[in-house]
């Protein structure tokens, strides 16, 4: 029966139904349904909600625990508001994250440049950057992440939730101060942009195949990240 050609195997149609998501997701701005996708792909909604689930085991989508047909997130494209939205020449998405927000010039083709715009969970203020691909953007602001990259996917909407950009690291200290959390990691827009450059790459082509560790720890190292929070010795003189 399994015969060369005509029979496709399991992780092929797998990878057809992320890849069919993620296209999707970039075009559209919106998470898909297996009803919509199946057209797509060629495959029944039951099918597809399977492979929703096989996906989100292997953490290339994130299922709302509720609603299996409904994805919250297929990084770095979200479904669901978390504090950014970033407009491109013809699409609208929620940003997930500050990482997230940054990364979607890079991936997508058609959106070389996006305006990410947020308010500063510090002091409330409007806060707006032109991201685009050649250079990090001008203007003020820093990044700030509260959850260590080892512990981020255990609850990852609740770890992009705490991804979120302020107009100064005087506005990190007070949301601090206010909600009595943990101070994290705090790094300028620079620092910020190099981090998402990348790190997305693949994702819109066939046969994306996740990042091991090892290679994630020598890409953060390259984008200027340093110490434990990101799996890294801490930096020595500086
Ligand atoms: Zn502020
Ligand atoms: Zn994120």
């Amino acid at each position: 029966m399994a015969d060369n050609g005509s029979a496709q195997s399991a992780a092929d149609r797998t990878e057809q139904v992320r890849l069919a998501v993620y296209t999707r997701f970039a075009s559209d701005g919106r998470a898909p349904r297996p009803a919509e996708l199946a057209t797509d792909v060629g495959r029944t909604p039951a099918e597809v909600r399977q492979e929703f689930r096989r996906l989100h085991a292997s953490r290339d989508v994130v299922l709302d625990p509720h609603d299996g047909d409904r994805i919250l997130m297929a990084h770095p494209f979200s479904a669901i508001p978390l504090g950014f939205s970033v407009m491109g020449a013809r699409t609208l998405w929620w940003g997930g994250c500050a990482w997230d927000s940054f990364a979607i010039p890079h991936l997508v083709p058609a959106e070389p440049e996006v305006l990410v715009a947020t308010a500063c969970p510090g002091c409330g203020a409007a806060l707006a950057w032109t991201v685009g691909r050649a250079a990090p953007p001008a203007g003020e602001g820093v990044a700030h992440f509260r959850t260590p990259v080892a512990d981020a996917w255990p609850d990852v909407v609740r770890t992009c939730a705490n991804q979120r950009l302020f107009c100064s690291t005087g506005c990190v200290a007070a949301l601090v101060a206010r909600d009595g959390g943990t101070r994290g990691y705090v790094m300028d827009l620079a620092t910020l942009w190099r981090l998402a450059r990348g790190w997305y790459a693949g994702r819109l082509d066939r046969g994306y195949v996740r990042r091991e560790p090892a290679s994630a720890a020598a890409y953060f190292a390259d984008a200027g990240l340093r110490g434990p929070f990101w799996g890294l010795p801490t930096d020595g003189g500086a």
